[in-house]
């Protein structure tokens, strides 16, 4: 072979070219692909390309590829679209045209390709690959390249990157740009909202996705649509009936609007498309609603990529590199894929092959099959959508002794996403006949319950109370800091007094200790021998047990919306650096994911801390950079500092350090978010993420219906916190977690799954290496 596994450097001695190229339709992120393999490339030794408008570069040469530099691609992260363009390339779909993209290739000296892209973009990819030998004979038969020139390059290297807003691609849970499609939805779907309660009217909402409803499902999760309509899953027989009666269901329980989404690929059980038009008709004439229509089109391609994506994008980026070099002649083409929060290698053949499959599948009208392509998330947010939605579900009833009450409290700073996960909550224990109780104002609120509060601290909730809260940032229970040991006395009376038998605790690391607290309490207090859960919400991420915190999300964007006004000045003013502090607490996360989502120069955490020694090298980078910035006028400069990183060195000291050092020739700024880092609207992924793990948290509440008190706390599931880790979702028991996972001085976790990523910021940003302290 002309190149071996690991290497950066060709058999003809030279550095190997890596070609990344965009394809397909657009979408937000694919730039910080782009720049995540050429700067990736360019740290492993090797030389970047980029292929400009997709295939037509390819098949068309010359000009159209070009070597990019670490400063081409300056910038890059944060814009929407695809800056070095995409097409549609008929050329390319025939054998001659990929000839002609075979010579340009060899001519170029590039033998490996990035492609980010739809299923389309991937198969034309991997047809390439497999035509290559021939393709390559037949040049040198026809004279158009010697046996010398294609001697080296006899294999052809492809990598897929996902990049497309429908979320289409079968085994990954997302792709790179749905969940800045799904941002642009939700924002249009709440804005509409306000509208729609204030004339009590109706809405029908058409959103992207022919084959695939997971914007249009992922929508109605977000907003509490009424209705949805997804290709996969079409309605029953008499749908038409069905939805005006939920709707005028849920108008009598005081609903004042009326919110239905059709993907734009929606058809009923005989494949007769569903359109907007014909729902908007039933809603008016059926259901007597003064009703509108409003089609997204392409608003939802457009605009800033949220951080999940930016993250998403230069993950597998540099993830795409490392598969390049590491590929043999044998190794079948990689597609990158992500499952919950691990990034895997997946072979790109099988996975288009099984998205093909769901289009054939609702055309063959077998739905089941369709949903069963799709990814195990799909299958649950669907669940979880259509278990939120009814009010009714005759058979989902449990039968009277196992219906339980269970007590839902908010404890610490509030954070995007606690209220859908309550109304979640409220939803699925109606469905079950479950009574869901309020614990208002957190503990602390229980505590002073019996003094003189008119409404008092425990309410039962109804779910026209929860109903709006899928939106709604803060804290619509109220929550507090305090914890159940400030009056563990009272807090077990008004436990029995209301016959709380199951708790669901929302909120950060106050909320994990205080099930630790009831949990070691149990041995005291009967009353906390009932099963509990904790789901993390908290924007810092330092819950032991999960690598995600709902609010995180909300967090990061509210974060580089802010990062990205500060660098647009600095951009403009050119020769400035901003140095931002973030909350986090001792935890770096938020720095650090902030840092790989806007390409920060540097990112200072309480893990690492911030020596002199570091300060130093840093200022010296900066030297370099502002040499090298030859006035590209892109990016302004940004270093982020977490607000516990160090005792000494703040970020009003470390912007003076730099100013002094800049001497003239640059300068700083430094800026403090605060609490703005809580962001206002939660965000789409933690609304989904929230609704999807309230219905899992109660589901396991209720498994422990009709057990003993004893049984319960015999049992180590009985208090539980659940989370993500790596690529699964489940429950971790609280003991075990509290006692081997949890370093409770520094109120985090001991082993931080994000460390890792922290040295892609630092790659891809150019920054040297330094001693760690
Ligand atoms: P989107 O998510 O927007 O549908 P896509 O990548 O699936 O993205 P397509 O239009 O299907 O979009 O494909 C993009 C380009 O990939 C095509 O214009 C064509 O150049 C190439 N391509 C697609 N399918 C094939 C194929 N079977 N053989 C060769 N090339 C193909």
């Amino acid at each position: 072979s002309a190149t071996t596994p690991g290497l950066p450097i060709h058999s003809t001695g030279k550095k190997r070219r890596i070609g990344v190229m965009t394809s397909g339709g657009d979408a937000p992120g694919m730039n910080g692909a782009v720049r995540a393999v050429v700067r990736m490339s360019i740290a492993s030794g090797c030389e970047a390309y980029a292929i400009y408008e997709g295939y037509d570069g390819l098949v068309n040469g010359g000009d159209m590829i070009r070597e990019m530099g670490w400063e081409d691609v300056r910038g890059f992260l944060s814009e929407g679209g695809t800056l070095i363009g995409t097409a549609r390339c008929m050329a390319f779909m025939e054998r001659p045209g990929r000839l002609k993209a075979a010579k340009n290739m060899i001519i170029k000296g590039i033998d490996a390709l990035v492609i980010c892209g739809g299923d389309g973009s991937l198969t034309g990819a991997d047809k390439f690959r497999a035509e290559w030998p021939g393709l390559l004979k037949e040049l040198v038969e026809t004279g158009e390249l010697t046996q010398e020139q294609i001697q080296p390059y006899q294999t052809l290297n492809i990598v897929g990157l996902v990049g497309s807003i429908d979320n289409d691609l079968s085994m990954t849970d997302a792709t790179i740009g749905c969940y800045s499609s799904l941002a642009r939805i939700c924002e249009a779907v709440d804005s509409v909202d306000t509208t729609a309660s204030s004339h009590q009217r109706a809405f029908v909402i058409e959103v992207m996705g022919r084959h695939c409803g997971w914007l249009a499902l992922m929508a109605g999760v977000s907003t509490g649509a009424d209705f949805v309509f997804l290709p996969e899953s079409p309605p029953s027989e008499n749908w038409e009936a069905e939805m005006c009666a939920l709707v005028k269901e849920h108008r009598s329980k005081g609903k004042r609007k009326t919110i239905v989404i059709v993907a734009e690929g929606a058809h009923d059980q005989g494949l007769n498309k569903i359109t907007p038009q014909h729902v908007k008709n039933l809603l008016s004439d059926k259901a007597h609603l003064d009703t509108r229509i409003t089609t997204l089109g392409h608003v939802q391609r457009g605009g800033t990529p949220v951080a999940y994506d930016r993250m998403l994008a230069t993950l597998q980026g540099t993830e795409a590199v490392k598969a390049v070099l590491e590929a043999t002649p044998d190794t079948p083409s990689p597609v990158i894929c992500v499952i919950e929060n691990k990034i895997v290698r997946r072979p790109l053949l099988e996975a288009v092959a099984q998205t093909k499959e769901v289009a054939n599948a609702i055309h063959a009208k077998d739905f089941a099959r369709a949903m069963s392509l799709r990814d195990a998330e799909f299958a649950e947010y669907y669940q979880a959508y259509q278990i939120t939605t009814k009010i009714e579900h005759a058979h989902l009833k449990l039968p009277e002794n196992e219906r339980m009450r269970i007590g839902i409290i908010h404890v610490g700073a509030p954070a995007g996403g606690m209220n859908a996960a309550t109304r979640a909550a409220v939803a699925y224990c109606l469905a079950r006949g479950h009574t869901p109780i309020a614990l208002h104002n957190g503990f602390p609120g229980l505590i002073r319950h019996h003094s003189d509060e008119p409404l008092g601290a425990v309410r039962e909730i109804k779910w026209i109370d929860a109903e709006t809260w899928v939106s709604k940032g803060g804290s619509e229970i109220g929550t507090n800091r305090g914890l159940p040991s400030e009056d563990l006395e009272t807090v077990s009376k008004v436990f029995h007094k209301h016959n709380i038998q199951a708790l669901f605790v929302v909120g950060g690391f106050e909320a994990f200790t205080a099930v630790s607290e009831l949990r070691k309490g149990r041995e005291h207090y009967k009353s906390f021998k009932i099963p509990m859960v904790i789901l993390p919400a908290t924007i810092s991420n330092n819950v032991p047990g999960t690598e995600y915190s709902i609010g995180s999300d909300t967090c990061l964007n509210a974060l580089i919306q802010y990062c990205d006004a500060c660098r647009q000045s600095a951009s403009a003013s050119r020769r400035r650096v901003f140095v931002i502090e973030t909350q986090g607490g001792e935890s770096g996360y938020i720095a650090t994911i902030a840092g790989l989502s806007i390409g920060a120069l540097a990112v200072y955490t309480p893990e690492e801390g911030i020596s002199l020694k570091m300060l130093d090298k840093d200022i010296d980078h900066l030297r370099d950079v502002f040499r090298k910035d030859k006035g590209q006028n892109r990016g302004g400069k940004v270093i982020l500092v977490n607000e516990k990183a160090s005792k000494t060195y703040n970020v009003r000291i470390i912007a003076d350090m730099i100013l002094e050092a800049g001497k003239g020739k640059f300068e700083s700024r430094h800026g403090i978010p605060g609490h703005f880092q809580q962001g206002t609207t939660p965000s789409p992924m933690d609304r989904v993420r929230a609704t999807r793990f309230g219905v899992k948290s109660i589901q396991h509440l209720e498994s422990f219906a009709g057990k003993t008190p004893d049984e319960i706390d015999d049992e180590p599931m009985s208090a539980a916190v659940i989370g993500i880790k790596g690529a699964k979702v489940l429950f971790s028991p609280m003991e075990r977690v509290e006692k081997k996972e949890t370093d409770w001085k520094l109120r985090r976790p001991k082993d931080e799954f994000w460390m890792g990523l922290k040295n892609i910021v630092d790659t891809l940003s150019g920054r040297p290496n330094y001693p760690k302290p």
